[in-house]
Formats: structure tokens, C-alpha cells, sequence
């Protein structure tokens, strides 16, 4: 492959980015430990600390109450979500003027496709630094890269040199392998703690060990999983970037005012923004087969869950009735939500035939669902309610 012609992928990370946004709009916090997130003597966790702060120890998802005991001298401050959301949207637009191609995967975090940019940027080494400049100049903001023939490698690199380094990983595959193997396997993409202990009771703990294990039994042992391990950790990562040419889903989401504690408006906040979702999707004359569930807990973290339905559908009520059943199996480890949304995706690509509403119960639902839209972009949204949205209502009063 030529130089011209190769896959490089960068993995841009904001460094600590919460709390150097509240560094750089207030300067008399730089160089000093700021933590992001609860207060303390209030319940909750770090969202996230500054480099001065990750001194003691500190780090996001630690209970508030651990940090103050270990840094009680620390800037505490609430987060500004909406501050953050603002610049990462500045940070993005940074990103699209190098490169067309670019999939963001969290508020301080993307990735971005720069094959073949190198008539217009240089060399990846290069045009990354023009790039970091490029953002500290403009937001006065810094960020660490990761340079790699793919994501998986990218991701891992950014992470190694971090604040403001930019780290390239070798794009020969027999390198590679070196390159991967002292590290530990928890930083292979989807080894989570579970996976880390089943390798460890096997006397796994570093990617050289797990290189030296045949494809057959990984894949005996973990299944589909153990596929993936073997490629991954010989660095062979196949995705690609998902740019956002086309929607690729519809979603609403929901903030709450106050952490909620309360199930029943879990559901109730659902049943509403499913309503929203299928009004889109019918208005955009698509049906997604998969139906998204999100949510975030009290420490900014954002959990998804799917599930696939056997049709693409477009109505509330399996949109609604799915995202129940997601929920349901999240209830037993949840105490309370900050956000929670859903959304169809997967969206079926040929022409929508009539092939399986044939069911009368499908039709009716579609007719009934349909005759609310017209309704409500008539009359407004409050004019019609179902029966349960009613009852979450009058709770409310
Ligand atoms: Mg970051």
C-alpha cells in the first residue's frame, strides 16, 4: 500500500475537558486542583478532574466524599453542561475543517478519517500538530491525538501520551504486534472486568500472552468475543468511521431538572419521547428496525441499550413497548437518572411495503397513530394525551 492510499484514522481527545474549560474561564483556578461534578457533603461522584487535581488521585466516577478527603484544599464546582456542550460543538467544527469524515462518540471525543489528506496536511505526525494548535489557539483548549491505521489503535494511542501529546502508532502490521504486546489486556476494546478475570483465571494478563493463544480457542472459550480478541490484540480492527452524511438515527432525549428517583417518571418521560420519535420517523417516511435506549446516571455517564425488532417499525407503541423492555432489565442496578431518550435506528433501506402490516392490529395502530398526528399539528401537542401520560400528569399537580 502506498502512502497515498493508506488508512489513517486520529483519535482526538480533549484533555480532562471539564475542568479545563472551568481553568480557562476562570484563571485564577490554572494550576490548581479543580474537580468537577457533586459538591461535597452532598451524595454523588467526580465528574472530572484536572491534571492538578488527578494528583492526589482523584478521578471521574470516585465518590465526591473520597475526593474531598484526599484533596479538601480542591476547587468544587458543579458542571456547566450546557458551557460544555457549546464548545464541543466548537471542537467538532474545528475537526470538519480538516476532514470530511468525522464520527464523534462523546462530548470531549471523535474520531476522524485523514487518508489521503496528506497533499493538504502533510504527513498524519504533522497535521496533527497544525490541527492541535489549530484548537488551542481558537478555544485555548488542548487535546491529545492518536495516529493509527484504525480506530481501535487510535483510541489506545491517544490515551498514552496525554495532556497534549500526540502519539503514532506503527502501520506495519508485524509491528504492530510488538507495539501491542506489553500492554495489558484491559486496554483491548471491549475487555471490560469480566472479560479481564475469565483471561486472567487462564494466567492471561498482558496482549503478549493473549497473542500466543491459537483463534480456536479463544473462540471456544468466549464465543464471537473471542474472535474479536484475537484480531484485536494484533491490532486488526475492521470498522470504519460513521460520518454523518445521513442521519443515521432519530432520537429525543429528556434532562431532568432534578436527578429522578422515581421509576414511574422514567416510564412516563419514555412514553412522550416515543410519541416525538415515531411523529419524525413518520414524517421523515422511515422506519428503524432497532430501537435505541438511552440514558445517564447521576456521574454524566451515558449508557445505550438495543434491541431489534423482527420489522422495522415507525409507531410509538413498539417503540415505547421496546424501550420498556430495555428499561426493565436496567431497573434493578439503577437509583436515579439525569437524562433519559430513545430512538430508532437501523432504518430499513428498501422501499416500505405493506408486506407485514398485514396484521389488522398493525394497520390499526398506524391508522390511529397517524390520525394523532394530524390532531396535534392541529391543535398543538398538549391535545392529545394517552391514558398514561394523563395519569403522569394529574401526579404531577
Ligand atoms: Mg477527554
Amino acid at each position: 500500500m502506498t502512502q497515498e492510499n493508506k488508512k489513517i484514522i486520529f483519535h482526538i481527545d480533549m484533555d480532562a475537558f471539564f475542568a479545563s474549560i472551568e481553568q480557562r474561564d476562570s484563571p485564577e483556578f490554572k494550576g490548581k486542583p479543580v474537580i468537577v461534578g457533586a459538591l461535597p457533603g452532598n451524595r454523588g461522584v467526580v465528574s472530572a478532574a484536572s491534571y492538578e487535581a488527578r494528583k492526589y488521585g482523584i478521578h471521574s466516577a470516585m465518590p465526591i466524599s473520597q475526593a474531598y478527603s484526599r484533596c479538601p484544599h480542591g476547587i468544587y464546582l458543579r458542571p456547566r453542561m450546557r458551557v460544555y456542550a457549546k464548545v464541543s460543538k466548537e471542537v467538532m467544527a474545528i475537526l470538519n475543517s480538516f476532514s470530511p469524515q468525522i464520527e464523534q462518540i462523546s462530548i470531549d471525543e471523535a474520531f476522524m478519517n485523514m487518508s489521503g489528506t496528506q497533499k493538504l496536511w502533510g504527513p498524519p505526525k504533522k497535521a496533527a500538530k497544525i490541527f492541535t494548535k489549530q484548537i488551542h489557539n481558537t478555544l485555548q483548549l488542548t487535546a491529545s491525538i492518536g495516529i493509527a491505521p484504525n480506530k481501535f489503535l487510535a483510541k489506545l494511542a491517544s490515551d498514552m501520551n496525554k495532556p497534549n501529546g500526540i502519539t503514532e502508532v506503527p502501520f506495519n502490521p508485524e509491528e504492530i504486534v510488538l507495539w501491542l504486546a506489553p500492554l495489558s489486556v484491559s486496554k483491548i476494546w471491549g475487555v471490560g472486568k469480566k472479560t479481564q478475570q475469565a483471561l486472567a483465571t487462564l494466567g492471561i494478563r498482558s496482549i503478549s500472552e493473549l497473542q500466543k493463544i491459537p483463534l480456536k480457542e479463544l473462540e471456544s472459550r468466549f464465543g464471537k468475543q473471542g474472535t474479536s480478541l484475537y484480531n484485536l490484540c494484533r491490532g486488526i480492527d475492521l470498522r470504519d468511521i460513521e460520518g454523518h452524511e445521513k442521519a443515521k438515527s432519530i432520537s429525543r432525549e429528556h434532562t431532568f431538572n432534578n436527578d429522578s428517583y422515581d421509576a414511574e417518571e422514567w416510564y412516563g418521560t419514555l412514553l412522550s419521547l416515543s410519541g416525538d420519535v415515531a411523529k419524525r420517523s413518520r414524517k421523515a417516511s422511515r422506519k428503524g428496525k432497532t430501537v435505541v435506549l438511552t440514558y445517564r446516571t447521576p456521574d454524566f455517564k451515558r449508557y445505550t441499550r438495543h434491541l431489534t425488532l423482527v420489522q422495522p417499525t415507525n409507531l410509538s407503541k413498539h417503540i415505547y413497548e421496546s424501550a420498556c423492555i430495555l428499561l426493565k432489565k436496567e431497573i434493578p442496578r439503577l437509583k436515579s437518572l439525569r437524562l433519559i431518550g430513545v430512538g430508532i435506528t437501523n432504518f430499513d433501506t428498501a422501499i416500505q411495503t405493506d408486506l407485514f402490516e398485514n396484521g389488522k392490529k398493525t394497520k390499526a395502530w398506524n391508522a390511529s397513530e397517524e390520525a394523532m398526528d394530524i390532531i396535534s399539528n392541529r391543535y398543538g401537542k398538549d391535545a392529545i394525551l394517552r391514558a398514561r401520560e394523563v395519569t403522569e400528569r394529574k401526579k404531577k399537580k
